[in-house]
């Protein structure tokens, strides 16, 4: 298969490829789908708006033939969709792809990892932002225990995924879950990362003074663990990583709003309803799903998507001001997927 690398206006290639299942979710994060906007009345996707897996395969295959070689499956929460293990199936046969990701809340994973696994899944980053209860509530405004996501992890772990978790951090949320989400995880050798809590979307009343900067967080770390920076391992890689001195564990910080990594950020989306993003910021996509549902070639597909990447010039994290966040109409993370 011949492969074409694809470049951008600033040099940046196209190598990972976000792929949105869903728009739906069984959570609530009052940083994501706050119950006010996303409540009983809120209207999801119809049926048919959402690509089906033949149209997600034909879209991965042609990304993969421009230089894609991950693919990480996220939402919404992606495994409302029961049958995903099909479309994993299909992904994991196209030639040239190295890697399958899936990002989860991890509340259906404990029933779906052996199936997931058993069809071409490699890694999962569970989300988890508290160990304890009443603050996990909190924040996703159901009534799950914690203990359901930490058995996920576990049946993830004994299925042989690679597991790794993703914390958000936001000021008056979850500070005090820092620390023992940091011992717990390190004790059981999984990699947690801390995201700084974003400006995605128009609905979670983001402003600056609620972010705990990754600065603020290896503070709060050091005085309990000594940590050691890690050297990256690839273009791209955007969790900066760190060794608990005299083990194997890592932690690493997802810097997005106090050190943007736009630079190298080689990362294209693909909503439920095949829309084309080059950022999470973006505001307009390509509609892909209108483009392949009017019987064109494979060859009149990539003619859609090349100049896309190729006029990209999106480095929005780098560029972030009071008047960007006031003013640039966003797309909501849970439609353009995390
Ligand atoms: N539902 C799945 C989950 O939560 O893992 C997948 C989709 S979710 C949108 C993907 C990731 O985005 C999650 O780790 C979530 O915590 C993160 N996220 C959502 N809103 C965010 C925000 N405002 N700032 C930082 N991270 C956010
Ligand atoms: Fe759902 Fe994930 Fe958004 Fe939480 S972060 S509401 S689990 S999509
Ligand atoms: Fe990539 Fe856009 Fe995020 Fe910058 S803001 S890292 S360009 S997705």
């Amino acid at each position: 298969m011949e492969i074409k690398r694809l470049e951008d206006k600033f040099g940046r290639p196209l190598q990972d490829l976000r792929i949105s299942v869903t728009d739906r979710c069984n959570f609530r994060c009052s940083y994501c789908m706050p119950r006010e906007i996303f409540g009983k009345d809120y209207v999801f996707m119809p049926k048919d708006q959402l690509l089906n897996f033949e149209e997600i395969e034909r879209i991965a295959r042609i990304f993969v033939q421009l230089g894609v070689k991950k693919i990480r499956l996220t939402g919404g929460e992606p495994l409302l969709r029961r049958d995903l293990p099909e479309l994993i199936g299909k992904l994991n046969a196209i030639d040239g792809l190295e890697d399958i990701g899936l990002t989860t809340n991890a509340v259906l994973l404990g029933k779906m990892a052996k199936d997931l696994k058993a069809a071409g899944l490699k890694r999962v980053n569970v989300s988890l932002d508290a160990l304890n209860d009443e603050v996990f509530h909190s924040i996703n405004d159901t009534a799950v225990p914690t203990k359901v996501v930490l058995k996920g992890i576990d049946k993830a772990i004994e299925a042989g995924l690679g597991v790794k978790v993703n914390m958000v951090v936001k000021k008056g949320m979850n500070d005090q879950e820092i620390v023992p989400m940091a011992k717990y995880f390190k004790d059981k050798g999984i990699t947690l990362r801390y995201i700084e809590f974003m400006d995605v979307g128009q609905s979670n009343g983001w402003d600056f003074s609620q972010v705990i900067t990754k600065k603020e967080i290896h503070n709060e770390l050091s005085k309990y663990f000594e940590l050691s920076p890690v050297d990256p391992d690839y273009l791209g890689e955007v969790a900066k990583r760190y060794n608990y001195a005299g083990t194997k564990s890592e932690v690493g910080f997802i810097t997005s709003v106090s050190e943007s990594f736009c630079s190298t950020c080689t990362r294209a989306r693909l909503s439920a309803d095949g829309k084309f993003f080059t950022c999470l910021f973006a505001v307009e996509g390509l509609d892909l799903k209108e483009i392949i549902r009017s019987s064109v070639t494979d060859k009149e597909l990539t003619e859609a998507i090349v100049p896309t990447w190729e006029k990209r010039t999106d480095r929005y994290s780098d560029e972030r001001t009071e008047e960007t966040v006031k003013n640039r109409k966003k797309i909501e993370m849970s439609y353009i997927g995390g």
